[in-house]
């Protein structure tokens, strides 16, 4: 059997190769930073009148990145 020039496992037709914990962890992060910055991004456009806390703030970012890493996940399907 064939085997894979970039992982050496056995060349099958659904052959996919497996993903490098490193890379896998740095697109976690990635989506975790884009979804933050775009929890923090929606509540600065609905927040006109500066009336949302700190902690508001705190929950709408880790709320965005942890949406975002669900979504890559989802997507990845790992
Ligand atoms: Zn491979």
């Amino acid at each position: 059997m064939a085997t894979c020039p970039r992982c050496k496992g056995h060349l099958t037709d659904s052959h996919k190769c497996p993903r490098r914990p490193v890379i896998v962890a740095a697109e976690i992060t990635a989506a975790g930073l884009a979804g933050g910055f775009v929890g923090l991004l929606l509540v600065a456009i609905f927040d006109q009148a500066g009336q949302i806390t700190d902690t508001d703030y705190s929950i709408s970012v880790i709320a965005g990145a942890l949406i975002a890493i669900g979504m890559h996940r989802a997507l990845r399907g790992t």
